[in-house]
């Protein structure tokens, strides 16, 4: 259930278009209610907005027929991965085709020696990594939720392991695309480097599905590292913990995976994951790599936390425990909004320098001490980047307008310190304001690129700005 409405505004397609739809993909069209309503759902605050139909992807030529159809109809076009975006950002809110690309979730290669992989979109980023195991390398980008490349790829997401190997910004290679011209392109070979022209890789990733649908993706890989070890510690205050992690940081400490939880996470993960965690900020570590370089890197950052007010490293030893406790971590958003029956989750998503965060991230705690409705922080604070999770009560309309005021003070925060709006998550339907904000005459240039490569304003309309 959603609190946030949406526009209304959308003319309904022509009876036509369905049955072209119906003749030219049989089953792999559908339009009824539950179906759609899957399709027009988000994990988040927003109302519901339902496609007009629904079109299952099997292959490439799939996609280019469909492109071809909506175009000719002037039929909007909304591609769908597995629908964890949390921003709105696959809703069609000016109706249209859902276009599920579920059904495209083949690995197509590995090149184990080069480090790379191909992958159909669809293709969900626990399911290489089971896909991957025996190979010994990993793809290392991990948003909670199981999300598809292709969704992660649009979105320029990231995880937990971001501080150490990167976001989809680094870890797209190449991509094969549909363009809104039905014309299917590749925008790079699979060298590590290339100075061959405009970059349209990155131009895509981050791009929400508005310039093209993306049918395959090339991902660098990395090693599975020889030693994996994890810990979690608590401290007296949130200060110590920020500061140890910019230290650790600022002196170059290679962090697989760090990240913070306050004393409410603490609290809602220990109720709804059965962790018996102290109600402190704790953070959350992981080291990868020679059992020498590991033993290093955990001296340093024990020494760090101790002098910071951090309690003693309680070890997951098992690959189990280990397993459990990132669990716990991958399900922090859900333990959030549940610490109230029947809510609705609401994550903000700055991300500041990492000199400003324990700035940012204090003053945000100062300020959600007057919230009157339960809020969490936690976040991937080695990248400076950081959520406040809302538990909105949807019979309640001060809820909403309380979050609003909170999230607008962050993100204007963090703004004055040189950050960003959002980290991860995208722009979507929630952001556009914070954008203009953010990048101001930039946005021009984006308006631009979008007119001149989807003229008709097709491909996801009404998303990252409007035009
Ligand atoms: C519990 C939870 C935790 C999360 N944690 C994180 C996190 O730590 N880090 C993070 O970055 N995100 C996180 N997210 C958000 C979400 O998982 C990411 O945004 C993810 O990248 C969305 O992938 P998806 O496959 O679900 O895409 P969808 O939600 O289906 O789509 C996302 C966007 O991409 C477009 N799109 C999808 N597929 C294609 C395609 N093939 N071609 C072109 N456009 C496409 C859609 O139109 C839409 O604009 C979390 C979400 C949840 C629910």
């Amino acid at each position: 259930m959603g609190v946030f409405a949406l526009p209304t505004d959308r003319a309904p397609v022509a009876p036509d278009f369905l049955v072209s739809l119906s003749a030219r993909f049989g089953a792999q069209a559908q339009s009824s209610e539950a179906v759609r309503r899957q399709h027009g759902s988000s994990e988040a605050h927003f109302a519901a907005v339902l496609p007009d139909a629904v079109v299952y992807a099997r292959s490439t030529d799939d996609v280019v027929d469909l492109v071809r159809l909506c175009t000719s109809a002037g039929v909007p076009i909304v591609a769908f991965g597995a629908g964890t975006s949390i921003e709105g950002n696959a809703l069609p809110i000016h109706g249209g085709v859902s276009l599920d690309m579920s059904e495209m979730n083949a690995v197509l290669a590995v090149n184990a020696g080069d480090f790379d992989c191909t992958v159909q979109a669809g293709c969900r980023r626990e399911e290489l990594n089971e896909y991957l195991r025996d190979t010994g390398l990993f793809f290392p980008i991990d948003p909670g939720a199981n999300a598809t490349i292709g969704g992660m790829a649009s979105t320029r997401a990231s995880g937990t392991n971001a501080v150490r190997y990167g976001t989809m910004r680094e870890a797209v290679m190449s991509l094969k695309v549909v363009t809104p011209q039905g014309e299917v392109i590749t925008t790079s070979r699979r060298a590590r480097k290339s100075a061959a022209g405009y970059d349209l890789t990155r131009l895509y990733v981050g791009s929400e599905g508005t310039l093209g649908i993306i049918t395959e993706v090339t991902l660098r890989l990395h090693p599975i590292p020889e030693t994996i070890s994890a810990a979690v510690c608590g401290f007296e205050s949130l200060q110590g913990a920020v500061d140890t992690v910019v230290q650790a940081i600022q002196l170059s400490v290679p962090l697989a995976r760090v990240e913070i939880l306050d004393d409410m996470q603490i609290r809602a993960c220990n109720q709804w994951s059965k962790l018996d965690l102290p109600e402190v900020t704790t953070l959350f570590f992981e080291f990868h790599g020679t059992p020498a370089g590991v033993a290093e890197q955990i001296a340093t950052v024990e020494e760090l936390a101790k002098a910071n007010g951090g309690g003693d490293f309680r070890w997951a030893s098992t690959v189990e425990e280990r397993s459990r406790l990132w669990k716990a971590r991958h399900e922090a958003y859900y333990a959030a909004v549940n610490l109230r029956p029947g809510a609705v989750g609401w994550s903000t998503d700055v991300c500041v320098p990492i000199s400003r965060l324990p700035e940012c991230i204090l003053a945000t705690k100062a300020d959600l001490a007057t919230a009157t409705l339960p809020a969490t922080i936690l976040g991937h604070v080695g990248d400076g980047n950081f959520h406040v999770i809302f538990s909105i009560d949807p019979a309640n309309p001060n809820d909403m307008v309380e979050a609003e005021a909170i999230n607008a003070r962050l993100i204007e925060r963090a703004l004055e310190m040189d950050g960003t709006c959002t980290g991860e998550h995208g722009i979507g339907i929630g952001k556009q304001d914070w954008l203009e904000e953010e990048l101001g005459d930039a946005i021009d240039v984006m308006r631009t690129l979008k007119r001149a490569m989807d003229p008709q304003n097709l491909f996801n309309p009404g998303k990252i700005f409007s035009l």
